[in-house]
Parts: C-alpha cells; sequence; structure tokens
C-alpha cells in the first residue's frame, strides 16, 4: 500500500486512514503537474505503459496502472480520478513513488535558464562554421512540389558572378573568426548549372584555407541530372558531402520531376547519383544521401525505400511533401527532422513494428523501413539539456545562404522572400534585423513549445514553416504539433523495447 510522506501525514491527520490514503495520492500526484513546463510524458502505446523523463533524458517502462495514475498527474486532472481507482493503485503510487525518489519527475533549475534576449544575443554572436552559397538559383527541374516555385526565383535564371562567389568565401571565412573549419554548401536552384564556379570557388577556398590555416568541408545538394564523370571525379577529389534529390521508381516519380519540356528525370538522376556514388565507394568516401520527397501519385514511403535500397542506396532519407495548396506547413525541411518519414503512413508502419514481439525482426524491420536515422536522431536528443528557449536548426547561423546579388537570407527556403534578408555580402550581417528576427522566433518558443512535453525531441517547428509571406512569424501548427507528438511516443517506444528496461 502507499505510504504518505510525514508532510502528506500532517495535512491529513484529521481524516479517516481510507480518506487519509486517497488525499495523500492525490497530493502527491498533484505535485506532479507542471503546466508552465512538464518535465516528464506518460503515455502508454501496444498496452505497455511509458514514462519519458526531460531532465534526465531516460525513457521508462511502467505499469498500465502507474501510467494511467501519471496522465491523469500531467495534465492536471487528479480530481477526475475515482476513489475506487486511488483504492486501487497502491502498487502504481509506491512504483511512481521510487521513481521520484531515484530523481525523476524532478523540477529543472529555472534559475540559470537563459532569457529571449540572452539567447538572441548568444546565437548573434555565434561563430558560424557553414556558409550556404546559391550559385544558380534556377533550376533545370520543374517539380511539381518544389518550394522554389512558391517562392518565384525558381525561374530566375540568376548565375552567381564569379566576384561575387568570391566575396562570399571571404565572408565565409570572416564568419568562421577562430573555428578551425570553414564549411561551404553549395545549393541552387540547381548547383550544377553553374559548375565552373563551384570548381573555381573551391579553388579560391582551398588558397584561402592555406593563407588563413584552416581545414575546409564541401557540400552540395543536387538533382544530379547533369552529373558526368568529370564532375563526380572533382567531387569525390573534394571530398564532397552530397546529397541527392532522388524520388524512387520513375514510373511514380516522374509524375513530380520533370523537366521544363515536362519529361521525366528520374532514370538521369538515378544514373548521375550512382555514377558519383561508385567512386565514393571505390574512394572510401561517404555515400551520397538520396533525399526522397513523397507527394501525389509517388507517396508510398515502403515502395520508394525499397526502389532505392534495391538501387544500392545505402544512404536514404525520406520526408512528405504534403499538399503545397491546402498547407505549407506540411513542405519538407531539407534538414534531417525527427518527423520525417514517420508521420501518416509512416506512423502506421511504425507502430506495426513496435508490436513485433521478437526483437530481432522488430530490429531488421527498424532497418528495413530506414528508421534507424530517426531512432539515432532521437536518442541524440535525449542526451540534450532543457537549456530552451530554442531554435531547431542553425537558421541565421550554419545555414545562412548568400544568393547572386549577395543578399543574405537566415537559411536557403527564405531566398526571394525579401521580408527575410537579414544582410548582405557587402555589408554584413544586419544585426538589428536578425535580432527581432531570432527574438521573435524565441518568443514563440517561448508561448507555445515551453509547455509542450516533446520540446526537447523537437526544438520546436521549422522556422521556415512558421514564417509567412509578409515577414509575420507566427507559433507552430497545430497539426505539425500533433503529428511530432504521436510520432514521438512511438519513437520513444522503440527507443525503449530496443534496450533493456531500466527498471527490469
Ligand atoms: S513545435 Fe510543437 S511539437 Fe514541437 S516543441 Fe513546439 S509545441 Fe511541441
Ligand atoms: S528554417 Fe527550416 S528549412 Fe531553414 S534550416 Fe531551419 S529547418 Fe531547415
Amino acid at each position: 500500500m502507499y505510504q504518505p510522506t510525514e508532510f502528506q501525514r500532517h495535512d491529513t491527520a484529521s481524516q479517516p486512514q481510507e480518506s487519509q490514503d486517497r488525499s495523500a495520492a492525490r497530493q502527491f500526484l498533484a505535485s506532479l503537474y507542471y503546466p508552465k513546463a512538464p518535465v516528464f510524458h506518460a503515455f502508454d502505446l501496444a498496452d505497455r505503459g511509458y514514462l519519458y523523463d526531460l531532465s534526465s533524458g531516460a525513457v521508462l517502462s511502467l505499469t498500465s496502472e502507474a501510467a494511467t495514475l501519471l496522465k491523469a498527474a500531467e495534465a492536471g486532472e487528479v480530481d477526475g480520478l475515482e476513489d475506487s481507482e486511488l483504492d486501487e493503485a497502491g502498487e502504481a503510487l509506491e512504483e511512481l513513488q521510487l521513481i521520484r525518489e531515484l530523481g525523476f519527475l524532478a523540477l529543472p533549475d529555472e534559475e540559470s535558464r537563459p532569457t529571449v534576449p540572452q539567447t538572441t544575443e548568444a546565437l548573434l554572436d555565434h561563430s558560424s562554421k557553414s556558409t550556404q552559397i546559391l550559385v544558380q538559383t534556377s533550376c533545370n527541374l520543374k517539380c511539381s512540389y518544389c518550394y522554389e516555385v512558391k517562392n518565384g526565383f525558381h525561374g530566375t535564371g540568376k548565375r552567381m558572378p564569379a566576384d561575387m562567389g568570391r566575396a562570399i568565401v571571404d565572408f565565409a571565412f570572416q564568419r568562421a573568426r577562430k573555428r578551425g573549419v570553414v564549411d561551404i554548401n553549395f545549393f541552387g536552384g540547381e548547383p550544377l548549372l553553374n559548375f565552373e564556379l563551384v570548381r573555381e570557388l573551391v579553388d579560391y577556398a582551398e588558397k584561402l584555407g592555406v593563407e588563413h590555416r584552416k581545414h575546409l568541408s564541401f557540400r552540395m545538394t543536387t538533382n544530379a541530372v547533369l552529373m558526368t564523370p568529370e564532375i563526380a571525379d572533382f567531387l569525390v577529389e573534394k571530398r564532397f558531402g552530397v546529397m541527392v534529390s532522388l524520388d524512387g521508381d520513375p514510373s511514380k516519380a516522374d509524375s513530380n520531376r520533370k523537366d521544363h519540356s515536362g519529361r521525366g528525370t528520374s532514370r538521369k538522376a538515378l544514373d548521375g547519383a550512382k555514377l558519383l556514388r561508385d567512386r565514393q565507394r571505390v574512394a572510401g568516401l561517404r555515400e551520397v544521401t538520396a533525399r526522397a520527397t513523397l507527394f501525389g501519385e509517388n507517396s508510398d514511403r515502403q515502395n520508394v525505400l525499397d526502389f532505392l535500397h534495391g538501387e544500392g542506396f545505402r544512404r536514404v532519407m525520406v520526408g512528405s511533401a504534403g499538399d503545397l495548396e491546402a498547407d505549407p506547413a506540411e513542405l519538407p525541411a531539407s534538414e534531417p527532422d525527427p518527423v520525417e518519414g514517420v508521420e501518416g503512413k509512416g506512423l502506421t508502419a511504425l507502430r506495426a513494428v513496435l508490436g513485433m514481439k521478437d526483437p530481432e525482426e522488430r530490429m531488421r524491420h527498424v532497418h528495413e523501413r530506414g528508421l534507424s536515422p530517426t531512432l539515432n536522431h532521437v536518442r541524440e536528443r535525449l542526451q540534450m539539456a532543457d537549456v530552451a528557449p530554442s531554435i531547431s536548426c542553425g537558421v541565421g547561423r550554419n545555414t545562412l545562404a548568400a544568393t547572386e546579388h549577395g543578399d543574405l537570407y537566415p537559411c536557403h527556403r527564405y531566398v526571394g522572400q525579401k521580408e527575410y534578408v537579414v544582410g548582405s555580402v557587402e555589408d554584413g550581417i544586419d544585426r538589428p534585423k536578425l535580432a527581432a528576427y531570432y527574438g521573435t522566433l524565441l518568443s514563440g518558443y517561448e508561448s507555445h513549445c515551453r509547455k509542450c512535453w516533446a520540446r526537447i525531441l523537437c526544438g520546436g517547428q521549422c522556422a521556415w514553416e512558421r514564417s509567412g509571406d509578409s515577414g509575420d512569424i507566427t507559433g507552430p501548427s497545430p497539426k505539425y504539433c500533433d503529428g511530432v507528438r504521436s510520432s514521438m511516443e512511438a519513437m520513444l517506444a522503440l527507443y525503449t523495447e530496443s534496450q533493456p528496461s531500466l527498471l527490469s
């Protein structure tokens, strides 16, 4: 039977024993209610209860009785528990008491938590390793889900002049300050439309690297349609990290991925990506990451994964484009995303994996369904401290994007949305403008995400997805948040079932 603490006995001394016990139990559970910033999340899935403890990053298995009590505590609904439920909950209450005594369910140290202005200053003073250079703000393709088409800069056909490219590389070195590495990410449009400039800027950056004693790393995001043996050799020689947009089986993917004449391009893209991948494999380098976008007729995640794995791609990321017209918040981010590939049908598949009793079979399906990167992402995020206010990505810092005019945008997704220009290569960062941008994002985090149990795992919705065309930045979309929280419950359960229970 649950024994109330001395403090709780004092409050209930004049009541009959049974009533004292209930009252103490209610007090204990009510003391776990943290409406401003939840410190835990209790849930059940596939007939098992779980507790995710934010400060320790632990995920514990719970009895379903304990999970029921903790869910009521988390929701501030202890008064709604029936007396009979509490009378029968002695062991579950002891379980929770023990968990508390072990140091879980603890209040965070609010005193040392940075404020929004302090965090804004820290972000502004950050020395950034990476800069995105948009060497060509047009593309050889016209994909039906492309955000660049929506932004209106897709068809502008602008090539970055060489002197602007060099000025941006200079700027990238200045931004890195004392950092030992400068990372340059070639982006578009389609960067291979201006490959000569890529080559020239790599050469220029290497000279600066020697001068300033800095290491260099290069990255590129491309559709690979224009890949040639010469380009592939260059990318291998310079050890580029490459992400290629590949949507899978051409018979389906071509419904979205056409060139300007309306011809499908998926086969050419696959051939181009393989050309590079095979050379990377021989050189022992990290192979291209295939980034697939689910959209329209090509929305079957498992088919896309099976096809790309069948074509020999080992590194595959799948995301959903959703319905562009219905909800821009559905657009995929280019960076790894905690919900990537596990919303909608993906979530159903994830729950099916979770329901598998045989651990080996479960893990085989985790690999086959491409869930390992998301599981690893969850594992990493669990180890992070709750130091919000937070922004989920390097926006305005390591994703700063420079265009052919020298405009600086917080990331490539903003390019073409003039309200979000945060400086220029010539004049540097517009500090008040970037401070105002960060301040709005962080305040949104404080008013929305701070109350959310998934805040450490999620970090907040993509800033661009929260940004309206006229410069207004809103809180996260409820639809997005529901998807993240459902996915995270499934991922946490899967994570827990993949390793020995801490309490068993
Ligand atoms: S974006 Fe939504 S799910 Fe993510 S932390 Fe914020 S409120 Fe939670
Ligand atoms: S704002 Fe969104 S698209 Fe831009 S870097 Fe961050 S996650 Fe990616």
